[in-house]
């Protein structure tokens, strides 16, 4: 669908938490916010090296926050915003919890492919081919800025970064 006129604003903020990320020890450049009827609830930036926790991403790290802080187990009716497009396993963390809109600003095609894990499934095909039919997407929401944070398609970054490999 498209953009909402909110929807830079709360990407902003994604944007802010991911550059916190990047700065901070153990942190990782990606940002999310989740937003349920016009309050944040849960917001996180990737913390995969902080925690020794490879699941740790910014949007399973949020929706964790957010089920905890509102004591329950899905986030109907809420928005997640990320940075960068979700990978498969916050695709699939998406639709558990029963999110009903995914945000992200840089796609794969605007980034290096260390970014995610197999060639072709992604979350716009994975929303598609999913059992709910009530979880819509917005792709490209502040792109150049969220896409300026990541390696691009023809960066060579260094093997240890790569964690897909
Ligand atoms: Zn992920």
């Amino acid at each position: 669908m498209p953009p909402t006129d909110d929807d830079a604003f709360w990407m902003q903020r994604a944007l802010t938490l991911a550059r916190n990320g990047k700065n901070s020890r153990g942190g990782g450049p990606i940002g999310c916010v989740i937003l349920l009827d016009g309050k944040v609830v849960g917001e996180a930036h990737n913390e995969v090296s902080a925690d020794h926790d490879p699941t740790a991403h910014a949007e399973t790290t949020a929706i964790r926050r957010a089920c905890a802080a509102l004591g329950r187990d899905d986030l109907r009716g809420a928005t997640l915003y990320s940075t960068l497009q979700p990978c498969g396993m916050c695709s699939m963390a998406s639709i558990w919890t029963s999110i009903g809109r995914v945000v992200y600003g840089a796609g794969r095609p605007d980034v290096h492919r260390m970014y995610f894990e197999c060639r072709s499934l992604n979350l716009d095909d994975i929303l598609a081919d999913a059992y709910r039919d009530d979880i819509r997407f917005t792709v490209g929401v502040l792109r150049e800025e969220c896409a300026a944070l990541y390696y691009g398609p023809g960066d060579a970054p260094p093997l240890e970064e790569q964690a897909n490999i």
